[in-house]
């Protein structure tokens, strides 16, 4: 939808609810693909870039969420597979050979807009801009090279990703922050690393763009011999199917699309926030006021019918005014993801259960 302001500016973006996308989607009838991809380059104009784009893959019927900024992209979208090539090949246009990473499950329903918004930084981090030089990055590994270096005892394997990430799937072994965002990570992980200035380590996350930052980071902190998973977890999987490798990732690849997570080994490694039983499904508090990104096994999910407490529950079965009037004397509610350490408080203050400790 192109819609003109006041100023003559002109102004793109989506209108339809939910309801009506999610029909569209499945009228579509043709496969989609769920990629992400990322690049650090400089972009002298986000936001004519973001206005072209937008109207390009509007017309090929690209979802997803895009981040533009003057160092960068950072995408994870879908595409019907037929639309794929011509996607391409306007793509090499401005980001030439940029690597587009397939996901390790499709899923139509990953993505039901197209977002592109211009920031600041493609990944914030919470650190001035001229504090590190973002490009001076460290070794990038393949998943047999990140495999073999693993087996080596005195490395030490760096977890970059956000609690609720890692408490459903991780490397076994790694050092898991604690942390809710990656503006938080870089001084936690340097902390946690004290004295290991010499040791080989090991950086992951989903996708590489957060290796990217904090190989960056520790080298410019006097770091010797830091290496990263090239392609993130998405891509370590991809590699250890084809060549027949030993996965050494335990649990789940937390995601952030409609799917939460996508299954890389058979392991739970994590319980639920409710009743403490082994589980691994994220889901969000189907009360709208509560909103909390929790773990929750079948039992739970299907007793609380999706919430995450009785409380919650007994909410959504009041009158829809009542609802309403609820909704909006409660407190303001952290936007999307709860962010772990509220969380934690929260489900404990709920259910008397302490969170999983993987
Ligand atoms: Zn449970
Ligand atoms: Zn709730």
């Amino acid at each position: 939808m192109r819609k003109t302001l006041k100023s003559g500016q002109t102004y793109l973006h989506n209108v339809y609810d939910r309801e009506t996308l999610l029909n569209k989607l499945k009228n579509e009838g043709e496969h989609r693909l769920t990629l992400s991809m990322y690049r650090y380059q400089t972009i002298e104009d986000p936001q004519s870039l973001r206005d072209e784009l937008f109207l390009f893959w509007q017309s090929l019927g690209v979802l997803g969420r895009i981040y533009l900024a003057k160092e960068g992209i950072n995408a994870q979208f879908s595409i019907a597979e037929s639309k794929f090539s011509e996607f391409r090949e306007h793509l090499e246009g401005f980001f030439p050979g940029i690597p587009i990473k397939k996901a390790v499950e499709d899923d139509d329903q990953s993505f039901l807009k197209l977002i592109i918004k211009v920031r600041g930084k493609i990944l914030a981090d919470g650190q001035e801009d001229d504090s590190y030089d973002v490009t001076n990055v460290g070794r990038h590994l393949t998943a047999r090279e990140f495999n073999e270096a693993m087996s080596d005892s005195s490395c030490v394997v760096v977890d970059v990703r956000n609690r609720y990430e890692s408490e459903i799937g991780h490397f076994k072994g790694a050092v898991l922050p604690d942390v809710d965002s990656f503006r938080e990570e870089l001084p936690v992980i340097e902390s946690l690393l004290e004295g290991k200035q010499s040791n080989k380590i090991l950086l992951y996350c989903t996708g590489g763009i957060r290796c990217e930052k904090t190989s960056a980071w520790l080298r410019h902190k006097g770091f010797q011999d830091v290496n990263q998973l090239h392609g993130g977890i998405i891509d370590y999987v991809h590699q250890v199917k084809e060549q027949g490798l030993e996965n050494k990732f335990i649990g789940k690849n937390f995601v952030f699309d409609g799917r939460l997570g996508e299954r890389v080994s058979n392991d739970i490694i994590a319980n639920c926030h409710v009743c403490g039983k082994p589980a691994d499904t994220h889901t969000n508090c189907e009360w709208q006021a509560c909103h909390v990104l929790f773990i929750r096994c079948n039992d739970c999910a299907e007793r609380l019918e999706g919430c995450c407490s009785e409380e919650c529950q007994r909410h959504t079965h009041l009158p829809m005014d009542e609802q309403i009037r609820l909704r909006k004397a409660s407190p303001q509610n952290p936007p999307g993801f709860f962010k772990s350490r509220r969380r934690i408080a929260f489900m404990a203050e709920r259910t008397g259960v302490e969170p999983s400790n993987c």
